[in-house]
């Protein structure tokens, strides 16, 4: 099973990840937990272009995504194929509706989509979760501030960014297997419904 969690800053992914990192690993699934950008080479690449140490434009940075998106998948040591043949649960922390929305918010959103064909030709999730939160929602969370992104993340850039990820499930809701949950729920609330979801999905 191969799961990714998407929402804008501040939506509580990391939180729900291990929720049901908790459940699954309760119910003796082994899970693998993963991110993007990824801690590899390219992941450190996109990194620094966010913190300043690298130069890069937008066109530059989706083209990177799309690198590191097919790397995550095919990476000979932990990629998601390899994690997946042996049994592991795979559940990322961002995945391709992320470069949909995030990159697509800067540049074109149908240059991103046919850019990421490849990688969505080899696999694609078995269930997108879309944490949604209002952009006030989110600039608050932020403002309690764990996040690095805090000083590039605008107001303005969040409002594109929620605006296409909404664009985009509509789009894709046919074809793609999509949760989406009211992330300004009680945590409690969230994780239940996401395992009220999940947990049919899984083979005993
Ligand atoms: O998942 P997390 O909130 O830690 O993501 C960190 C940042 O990486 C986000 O705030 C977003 O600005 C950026 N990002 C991006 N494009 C992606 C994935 C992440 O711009 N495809």
């Amino acid at each position: 099973l191969f799961i990714a969690f998407e929402g804008i800053d501040g939506s509580g992914k990391s939180s729900q990840i291990s929720f049901l990192q908790e459940k699954l690993t309760h119910h003796l699934h082994k899970v693998h937990q993963t991110c993007e950008p990824t801690n590899g080479p390219i992941g450190r690449m996109i990194r620094d272009i966010f913190t300043g140490k690298m130069d890069g434009d937008h066109h530059t940075i989706a083209g990177l995504f799309v690198a590191d998106r097919l790397h995550h998948l095919l990476n000979k040591n932990d990629g998601i194929l390899l994690k997946m043949s042996r049994g592991y649960t795979v559940l990322t922390d961002r995945y391709v509706f992320s470069s949909y929305a995030y990159q697509g918010a800067h540049v074109d959103l149908d240059w991103v989509i046919a850019a990421n064909a490849e990688s969505q030709r080899i696999l694609q999730p078995d269930l997108h979760i879309f944490l949604d939160i209002s952009v006030d929602t989110a600039m608050e969370r932020l403002k309690k501030g764990r996040e690095y992104m805090e000083l590039f993340e605008t107001r303005e850039n969040l409002e594109k960014v929620h605006k296409t990820y909404i664009d985009i499930l509509e789009r894709f809701k046919n074809d793609q297997n999509i949760l989406i949950v009211d992330g300004a729920q009680p945590q409690e609330v969230i994780a239940e419904e996401i395992w009220r979801t999940v947990r049919p999905m899984l083979e005993d």
